[in-house]
């Protein structure tokens, strides 16, 4: 078994586990079953649970995951998820000495207030953050912590494997090509996601620099992203009204 690999759940979610020897971590646990047949049929066990922000689809399967391998639950400590056992703020990092893995803790607000991403073993677990060609909704923060959220996770070393925690590739591209349709970069990734997602496979993970590469949401001062916001508004503004222009754009596309 791969060492990071993702388990998909309820209608797009991913569970991402980590795994080393017998023992296992998983991020945003939204559904319980899935994990429990994947242990059973790796003979894992639960280590640890990292959540990284409150919504039910990220978090929903703690309660059974916990009764059934009382495994520690890390998550962010600005926001109320019943079942944490051990809060985290940004700069802290949570130890799985069972698996030989330290994730390093980075606040990223703007899809809720409090949502955490986690680093380790040169993988970023972003829940709702970062997309493949997207960013998540901004629900409880501003465009500006969103950009400065996604403008930190873009300043990770350029390998770093991307983990995002729904599978949303395909329609985030549709939106990125309508951005930017003369991008080589963007129409290879494009082309090579649907050759993924025909044969039933993930679009994940991307990488840091697959991302900085075609995601508008990491491209707002790049003169060919300005210049598509500038052609549907009229004006573009600074780099930060431009990304709150494609915000807007996208959630009505
Ligand atoms: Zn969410």
């Amino acid at each position: 078994m791969e060492p990071v690999q993702p388990i998909a759940a309820l209608q797009d979610n991913y569970i991402w586990m980590l795994s080393r020897g017998s023992h296992a971590v998983v991020v945003d646990p939204g559904d319980a079953g899935p994990v429990i047949r994947c242990l059973q049929q790796e003979r894992l066990h639960l280590a640890g649970i990292l959540i990284t922000h409150h919504h039910l689809d990220h978090r929903g399967g703690i309660p059974e995951l916990c009764a059934r391998y009382r495994p520690r639950v890390y998550g962010p400590h600005a926001e109320n998820i019943p079942g944490i056992t051990h809060p985290l703020a940004s700069g802290d990092t949570a130890q799985f000495p069972e698996l030989d893995l330290t994730c390093e803790v980075l606040a990223v607000p703007g899809h809720t207030r409090g949502h955490l991403a986690y680093l380790g073993w040169e993988h970023l677990f972003c829940g709702d953050t970062l997309f493949s060609a997207g960013c998540g909704r901004i629900f409880e923060g501003t465009p500006a912590e969103m950009k400065d959220s996604l403008g930190r996770l873009a300043e990770l070393p350029e390998t770093t494997e991307v983990c995002c925690a729904h599978e949303y590739t395909e329609d985030n591209l549709r939106f990125a090509l309508m951005v930017e349709p003369a991008n080589p970069i963007l129409q290879k990734w494009a082309e090579e996601v649907t050759l993924l997602r025909a044969r039933g496979r993930p679009s994940l993970p991307s990488t840091i620099a697959l991302e900085k590469a075609m995601n508008p949401f990491l491209r707002s001062s790049e003169p060919s992203v300005v210049e598509a916001v500038c052609r549907r508004r009229g004006s573009a503004g600074d780099p930060l009204s431009v990304f709150t222009a494609l915000r807007k754009w996208k959630d009505t596309f």
